[in-house]
Parts: C-alpha cells; sequence; structure tokens
C-alpha cells in the first residue's frame, strides 16, 4: 500500500544542484545500460565541485574516475554534470519536456513542490537554488497532473 505525499506548504529547503550533486548521482551504465552509481570523494583542499567522483555498475562492475583536473563540469541537463552519462531519473512529459533528477531526493523535492497546495515564498536574496531555477512549464499549475503522474512513472520503473 503506498500512501499518497501531498504535503500542505512547500518551503523551498534552500538547496542548490550542486549540493544534490555531493550525494549519489543514478545513471544509465555506459557499457550495460543498468543502474549505475556516481558517488562523490570528498577531499580536503578542493572545492566540491572539484571532488573526485566515482562511477560504479553494481550489474557490470563497470568502474571509472573523474578528476577535475583539465575536465569541466556540465550542469543543467537530463546527463550527470561530470561523465555527461544520461541520468537514471528522467522521464519525457507530455509537452515533450523531460524531467530529470539526480536521485530519489532530487525527485522527493521535485515532487513535494508540484504537488503542495501552498508554495511558500522563498526568502528574498536566494536566487540560485533549486526551487527558484526550474523552468516554468514545470512551475505551472496546469501541468501539475502530468508532472505527478510522470514522477510516479518514474518512482516505478
Ligand atoms: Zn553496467
Amino acid at each position: 500500500m503506498s500512501v499518497e505525499r501531498r504535503p500542505e506548504r512547500f518551503r523551498d529547503p534552500l538547496v542548490g544542484l550542486y549540493s544534490l550533486a555531493e550525494q549519489d548521482i543514478d545513471v544509465v551504465c555506459p557499457r550495460c545500460s543498468a543502474r549505475a552509481v556516481i558517488s562523490a570523494q570528498p577531499h580536503d583542499g578542493l572545492t566540491v565541485l572539484s571532488w573526485p567522483r566515482r562511477l560504479v555498475c553494481p550489474t557490470c562492475t563497470h568502474s571509472a574516475w573523474w578528476e577535475s583536473k583539465g575536465n569541466y563540469s556540465s550542469w543543467g541537463g537530463p546527463i550527470d554534470p561530470f561523465f555527461r552519462l544520461p541520468l537514471w531519473l528522467r522521464a519525457s512529459c507530455r509537452n515533450g519536456r523531460t524531467l530529470w533528477a539526480f536521485n530519489e531526493a532530487h525527485l522527493t523535492l521535485l515532487e513535494d513542490f508540484v504537488t503542495a497546495r501552498l508554495r511558500e515564498r522563498t526568502p528574498d536574496g536566494y536566487h540560485q537554488t533549486l526551487v527558484e531555477r526550474l523552468p516554468a512549464w514545470l512551475k505551472s499549475a496546469k501541468n501539475r497532473d502530468e508532472v505527478r503522474r510522470v514522477i510516479s512513472r518514474m518512482r516505478a520503473a
């Protein structure tokens, strides 16, 4: 039995994409197409964005390292910022847009935002939060049902 998540209010947790990427990112394994995981390897003296990242596929045991030296991370699309692999959690909406999330926590944040009856205003001065930067179509009430449907489908997959 599943309990529907339907928070009354949504308060912006004031996290950005960068901090979500400190957690594991689920991607499609480039070798076997199963779910692989990219984890941050915290490193003293480096900023979060420059931490080395480790890709591991539990299905075919493929693994790889990403190092920041000579590499740029790429943000804001349905790929992971480091290896640029397709995200595991991504799906097309009927309007042709792609809904994507780095991981379960990211998906839950989107779901809570989309389903909340009331969205509290983000405090002034926070313009770089994930929620502030969501595209307009995702914030639009007319797409709410479709986005919720797509998120449940992603969870079920
Ligand atoms: Zn694999």
